[in-house]
């Protein structure tokens, strides 16, 4: 089987050139900056293939060189991707440096073997910064995306060894012509730049679904987890503290008299109340703990430690919302916080502190609100609580009677 390498390299280019445009659109319509700076070095790089192609021997020596300098600038790009993919600025003096670096071995350098292996460095180099990149989100967010590395790096080798190896080995000589390395390479272009965006694609989606599933875990007025976000982080430190034997402390928070604040001073006033509450309660808690707006009113807390200690950290939590001095146009806020506080045995299932927390902070509110008061006992019966979790009416509660030892 005989290949014409010109008409390879062209459909190599062809393709390229037309994934750069689909990189470029889809970028823009998902305003996806580093999308568009992916698609950039396709077509800049299917570009300078496709002239250098046509061109033959007709093109000077310093188009040839501005070729190739294209060439190196579009696997810079390809870097500044990839940067730019994971939240980091362009740099733009490393995106240059690689195609001086060409233009300055060409004018300084004489030798054919020395030229190919500096071009052939530049082109390792910048594989080697995009493989950084994605290697360093692998480890943050990415597991078994080795595809991800491997692809980008055979690349950038691929965009620019058929420009060194042709430029070098004269093309359009009749032996280079049908050598079989030529055509391995453009073979070679297609299937990468094929690759290359499968796996842009593929990043792009996992990033995505990263987004939808973070936002649904938020609750965007407070920042803090919602109910969902909070109950899935709380099962995982749990699991965790139960196997070391540890136990934790789960705490509620409901704001008093809170109806009053948006009835006095406006509904917009009562969400930087809830705002500024959010704010004292993550300030009064450790790194390890975990805290989320789980209702309207209604936070909680999750603490890797005794009962004790808990009590201590929603005492802190109570004194500092009250000192807090909230003032509006209308005047100051006064405004408290009842909070109700549960411990239990290793391996206690989050349903039941909560449950066990709620009935405790309906104690505080019926002594007097402002106050911090801990469950005595785990409760008997999950009903009342799962049927405020679904927005019925809870029945009239009781004291809640001892469960388990
Ligand atoms: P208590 O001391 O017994 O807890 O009284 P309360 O007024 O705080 O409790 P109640 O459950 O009667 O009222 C809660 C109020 O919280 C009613 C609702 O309008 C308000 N609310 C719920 N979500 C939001 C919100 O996102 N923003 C604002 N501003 N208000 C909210
Ligand atoms: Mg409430
Ligand atoms: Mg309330």
């Amino acid at each position: 089987m005989s290949f014409d390498t010109s008409t390879l390299y062209l459909f190599a280019t062809m393709v390229a050139g037309m994934l750069g445009a689909m990189l470029l659109m889809f970028g823009r319509q998902e305003s996806i900056p580093a999308l568009k700076w992916w698609g950039t070095a396709y077509l800049l790089g299917a570009g300078a293939v496709a002239i250098w192609t046509l061109g033959g021997s007709s093109l000077g020596v310093h188009i040839v060189l501005a070729l190739n300098a294209v060439g190196f600038a579009a696997c810079g790009l390809v870097w500044n991707a990839a940067r730019i993919f994971h939240g980091r600025k362009p740099n733009l003096a490393g995106l240059v440096l690689g195609p001086i670096v060409w233009v300055a071995t060409m004018t300084m350098v004489e030798s054919p073997a020395m030229r190919m292996t500096i071009g052939a460095g530049i082109v390792a180099v910048y594989a080697a910064l995009t493989a950084t990149e994605l290697f360093s989100e692998r480890r943050r967010a990415m597991q078994k995306r080795w595809l991800a590395i491997a692809v980008p790096v055979l690349h950038g080798g691929a965009l620019m060894l058929p420009i060194l190896v042709g430029d070098l080995l004269r093309p359009h000589d009749v032996n280079f012509v049908s050598s079989f390395w030529v055509t391995l390479f453009s073979i070679e272009l297609v299937l990468y730049a094929i690759g290359t965006v499968f796996v842009i694609f593929m990043m792009v989606s996992d990033r995505a679904v990263a987004v939808h599933k973070t936002a649904a875990s938020i609750d965007p007025l407070s920042g803090m987890l919602n109910r969902r976000g909070f109950t899935e982080a709380c099962t995982r430190v749990i699991e965790r503290e139960a196997n070391a034997g540890r136990p934790v402390t789960v705490m509620i928070f409901d704001i008093d008299h809170f109806k009053s604040i948006n009835d006095r001073f406006g509904h917009p006033a009562g969400d930087e109340v809830l705002k500024l509450f959010s704010a004292v309660v993550v300030n009064n808690l450790r790194i390890s703990d975990l805290s989320g707006r789980i209702g309207g009113e209604e936070f909680a807390a999750l603490l890797p430690c005794s009962l004790e200690e808990g009590v201590l950290v929603a005492e802190r939590v109570r004194e500092a919302f009250e000192c807090s001095n909230i003032t509006c146009e209308e005047g100051a806020v006064d405004t408290t916080v009842s909070i109700g506080v549960a411990g239990g045995p290793a391996g206690t299932e989050l349903e039941v502190l909560l449950a066990s927390a709620d009935t405790a902070l309906y104690q505080a509110k019926r002594g007097g609100r402002n106050r911090v008061e801990a469950a005595e006992e785990l409760p008997l019966s999950l009903e009342n609580w799962r049927r405020k979790t679904a927005g019925l009416p809870a029945t009239a509660r009781q004291k809640p009677a001892p469960v388990r030892a």
